[in-house]
């Protein structure tokens, strides 16, 4: 491994000033980062540790009954707070399908929003990868390739986002509070992640420096909370990253669809929003022929980048399956097996 500069700030713009150096990153939990470099995929100069900064591990009431939420919270505190989990359903659901327990009680929310690919070529130093080092090639484009983005992808990488938790948020207008050089903003977390293009190096917009310090939950997406799921295929049930996953939320009123929230995970480089899909279902009848209409919509510029043609038709069925979950009603509680496509309700973790 490469050596390093280790440094602990005691404040947020202590620690924007060191990781704005280059070379430098943040470290948080490391449950990605330390993986990447002990495999010499990531090879930072130096560390900024920010797992002591103050005020990052809190969960915030709004005033407009959203919720603010520390970059430093962990995956599974989240998942478990009631009030979250009752505004918020699919992303408790997508929470707890994410990584092993073990995981989630040490992976942060800030981690999660900027874990990297789980392209096995990105993380095999002796693959050419224009992510890892940009303009070596890509391994993955004549090699195995099922998993692989089938929208969005470019000649240049075809590599998906690997986050589950990432996909309802997007779904529900979620924002990211950063802190950079130049004070502090907020942005969509849908316009947080990039598309591969020709610089697959650069996953996320984010510049030398920026720091994400809170992800804001709207008050009004709490609206979807009756008629929300998280679904996740996945090759192992135990702990495996999505093959394709769809976060569904539906506002009904006497029986007609007046608002829907629908995104993809696993087909795509970002969290994928599936617009077209929700203008489709505004005003219909809740059932097969709507949610079918909506998931051709939702993939109708997909295309394979590989061996993954089956990836389009799957993900259409998982749309189709995670809005008819969603239509009958958010379960009292989630899942034992939490996004599988199926799990019964036996086992339950948390209150919905
Ligand atoms: Fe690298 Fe992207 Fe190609 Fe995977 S798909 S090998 S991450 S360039």
């Amino acid at each position: 491994m490469k050596n390093f500069d280790y440094v602990k700030p005691a404040s947020i713009a202590e620690a924007v000033a060191a990781a704005a150096q280059p070379g430098a990153v943040y470290l948080a939990a490391g449950t990605n980062l330390l993986d990447l470099m002990k495999g010499g995929v990531a090879r930072p100069s130096r560390l900024v540790d920010v797992t002591r900064l103050p005020g990052l591990d809190r969960i915030e009431h709004l005033p407009d009954g959203g919720l603010r939420i520390g970059a430093l919270v962990r995956n599974a505190d989240l998942a478990h707070d009631a009030g979250f989990a009752k505004s918020y359903p699919a992303v408790a659901e997508a929470l707890l399908s994410g990584a092993s327990a073990q995981l989630r009680n040490a992976a942060t929310v800030g981690g999660n929003l900027l874990q990297r690919t789980r392209c096995g070529y990105f993380y095999d130093t002796a693959s050419a990868c224009n992510k890892r080092e940009p303009g070596t090639g890509c391994d993955a484009r004549g090699g195995e390739n099922r998993l692989h983005a089938v929208l969005g992808w470019s000649e240049s990488c075809i590599a998906t986002h690997p986050s589950d938790f990432c996909v309802p948020l997007v779904a529900l207008d979620a924002v990211v509070e950063i802190e950079g050089r130049g004070g502090r903003r907020e942005m969509a977390l849908e316009a947080l992640h990039r598309l591969p293009g020709d610089t697959p190096e650069r996953d996320s917009v984010l510049e030398p420096g920026d720091l994400i310090v809170a992800l804001l939950l709207p008050g009004d997406a709490a609206g979807f909370a009756a008629h929300a799921r998280y679904i996740k295929v996945r090759e192992r049930t135990s702990f495996a990253f999505a093959v394709v996953s769809a976060a569904a939320g539906l506002r009904i009123e006497q029986g007609i669809i007046r608002d829907a929230r629908l995104a993809l995970g696993g087909v795509a480089a970002k969290p994928w929003r599936a617009r077209a899909a929700e203008q489709i279902l505004a005003g219909a009848s809740p059932g097969a022929d709507a949610f079918r209409r909506a998931a051709q919509a939702a993939l109708a510029d997909a295309k394979p980048s590989g061996d993954n043609q089956f990836k389009i038709e799957l993900a259409q069925r998982i749309l189709v399956r995670a809005l008819t979950l969603a239509a009958a009603g958010t379960p009292q509680r989630v899942p034992a097996l939490p996004a599988s496509a199926f799990s019964s309700f036996a086992g339950a973790l948390i209150d919905a």
